[in-house]
Order: C-alpha cells, then sequence, then structure tokens
C-alpha cells in the first residue's frame, strides 16, 4: 500500500553528524536540514512526513537495548497516535544491522512497514550517500512495501533479520548473505511477541569460539547473570567436544536456566550438530541451534523473547521457528 503519513525517526548516526574537536559527533537539527533539501526537490515524489528525534541522538556505536525499546514506543505512538502509515528510522550503520534485526522481531505484529536506513557520510559532505540513501528510502515506502522491517541502503532493500554490515567505508554497506534458511515456521505467533506487549530488562552475551578458549573465559561470562548465551560455533556448529571443563561449565548453565543458543561463524554458514562428533557431542550441553541466523538476528531474537518475560523453555522453543523468515527463506 502506497504510504500517506509517514513517520521520519531520526536516531543519530553518520547521516546528521557535524565534525567536532575528535570527529564526528551526532548532531539534532536535522528535520530542518532535511526539509530544506526537500524543498529542493520535485514535491511529488515524496510522501508526507513528521518527524520525531531520539534525544539525545547517539552515535550508533553507543547502542543499548533501552534505545531499542524507546524505539518501538516511539514508532507504536507515531501509528497508533499519530496515524502513520510507514517507518522511517535513521541510525548509525555500526549498529544498524543489530538494530534492524532487534526490531524485526521486537515489532511483530505491526501492521505497516519500517525501514532502516543511515549514511556513511554526513548529509552535506561532498559524494554524500545522505541524502540519496534518505529520499530513496521514502520513495520506496511511498511506492508501497509490505509491513515488516527491512533496511534500505544504497537502492538496496535487505531483509532486517538477514542483513549484516559488510564494510566500514564503501557505499553499499550492508549483505545479506546467502545462508541456509529451512527451518519449521511458527504456524500462529504467540501474544507475547505482539508489538504491544511490556518488555523487561534482559542480560544476554555472545561469545565466538576461537582456538584457546578456556573454561575459566565461559565461567567468567556465565558468572554476569547472563539469561541466554550466544555461542558462536565453528563451522556446521562445532566446538572443542574434547574440553570437558568447559563442556561441564556449559552443561550446568543449562541445567540452571541458562538459555544456550548456537550459530556458525561463518558469514554463509549454518548449524548442523550432527555432520561431526565434535558438534553432536557439543551440543549436548544443552545447546540450540540458530540454523542459517546471523549473529544480528540470533541476538535479536534472543533479546525479544527473554524480554518478553518467557522461561528458558519457552525461548528455547520459539528460538527454534522462524518468526519473520530469518531462518526461513520465504
Ligand atoms: N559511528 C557511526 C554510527 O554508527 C557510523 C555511521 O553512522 O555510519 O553512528
Amino acid at each position: 500500500m502506497r504510504c500517506k503519513k509517514l513517520l521520519l525517526l531520526y536516531t543519530g548516526g553518520t547521516i546528521g553528524m557535524q565534525m567536532g574537536a575528535d570527529g564526528l559527533v551526532p548532531a539534532t537539527g536535522f528535520e530542518a536540514r532535511v526539509r530544506a533539501q526537500q524543498a529542493l526537490m520535485p514535491a511529488s515524489e515524496q510522501p508526507h512526513w513528521i518527524f520525531r528525534e531520539l534525544l539525545p541522538p547517539i552515535d550508533s556505536a553507543n547502542m543499548a537495548h533501552g534505545h531499542w525499546l524507546a524505539m518501538v514506543a516511539m514508532i507504536r505512538a507515531g501509528v497508533e497516535d499519530d496515524g502513520c502509515d510507514a517507518v522511517l528510522l535513521l541510525q548509525g550503520t555500526d549498529t544498524l544491522a543489530y538494530s534492524a534485526a532487534a526490531l524485526s522481531f521486537l515489532l511483530l505484529g505491526l501492521p505497516v512497514p519500517v525501514l532502516l536506513s543511515g549514511a556513511m557520510l554526513p548529509a552535506g559532505a561532498e559524494g554524500s550517500d545522505a541524502w540519496g540513501n534518505l529520499f530513496g528510502a521514502m520513495s520506496a515506502l511511498q511506492q508501497g512495501l509490505v509491513s515488516g522491517v527491512q533496511l534500505y541502503f544504497n537502492g538496496q532493500l535487505l531483509h532486517g533479520a538477514r542483513a549484516s554490515k559488510w564494510h566500514s567505508e564503501a557505499f553499499d554497506a550492508f549483505r545479506a548473505l546467502p545462508r541456509q534458511r529451512h527451518g519449521a515456521a511458527a504456524t500462529e505467533l504467540p501474544a507475547r511477541l505482539d508489538y504491544r506487549q511490556p518488555r523487561q530488562a534482559v542480560n544476554l552475551a555472545a561469545l565466538p569460539l576461537f582456538p584457546g578458549i578456556q573454561a575459566a573465559h565461559v565461567h567468567a561470562l556465565l558468572s554476569t547473570g547472563v539469561q541466554a548465551l550466544l555461542l558462536e560455533c565453528y563451522g556446521s556448529g562445532t566446538g572443542p567436544a574434547a574440553d570437558s571443563e568447559l563442556l561441564a561449565a556449559l552443561h550446568s548453565a543449562h541445567a540452571q536456566g541458562v538459555v544456550l543458543a548456537a550459530i556458525s561463524q561463518c558469514p554463509s554458514g549454518h548449524v548442523e550438530f550432527g555432520v561431526y562428533a565434535a558438534g553432536s557431542q557439543f551440543a549436548s550441553c544443552g545447546l540450540i541451534s540458530g540454523g542459517g541466523m546471523t549473529r544480528e538476528a540470533a541476538l535479536g531474537k534472543l533479546f525479544a523473547l527473554l524480554a518478553a518475560g518467557m522461561s528458558q523453555t519457552e525461548v528455547e522453543h520459539w528460538f527454534a521457528l522462524d518468526l519473520c523468515g530469518e531462518l526461513l527463506e520465504g
């Protein structure tokens, strides 16, 4: 459906940054700059929009769980109170893929399209991609997009729960790499995952496996009280299964209620524990497979499930099922 009233939600990032003493810093006053730029363009190309901003605007390197919940609240207010039928959220690119993934799960059930975008160079800088990304995203929304979260960057539309940042400088900074996605779909979404439901604070962490990892490293992480630990395994889901101390640490964490989720650290990989004994044995500590999910998708999904107040068993159940295209190619 074509968009009639757009919520432009600005949270900071390079797109609106200005030069400070130590480098680029987030800046307010972006609405006036967008309106001035739009005045130079043909009126028919852009939808009517209202502006809201996260205050203070942030470098997205400072993104935290609370910012995602604030975004959800602002999007909800824009749709329910202001009557917006599409959302364009601007943020920095460093954690844009994490936000796109988290919002894909936090906004389940929202009946309008949500695009996330940003820029590699500030608006107004010579050769910047800022206006192209911003107005390109607005045009895409005006022409009509399906509901759900997507990332719009450098003329490309990417699935919100499949994208990763790929370049730190080039304009085509994001990719959704092909990964095997053949999980089972959830037949119905639980009411607790609806975007209007209240959320609670979450403590979760990710740990890439690497040669030299020790049980003591795992103990240290677990001692922070994490509710879930995302293990970025080797290849098809293998890990140091010969390290009985490390396995025991994971086993006892799982027995105490910690969700242990696994993804592949290969950019185009997916988990299939049974291929190697080192995978099966590692998984026997209580690991749940994240299939072909990216780190961003797995973290965003764990966050949404835990924030909904789900138990270990419930998180494990829903984590294994496709909720919005993160596990299943549509
Ligand atoms: N550090 C910036 C940010 O993520 C980078 C960017 O916007 O491209 O906010």
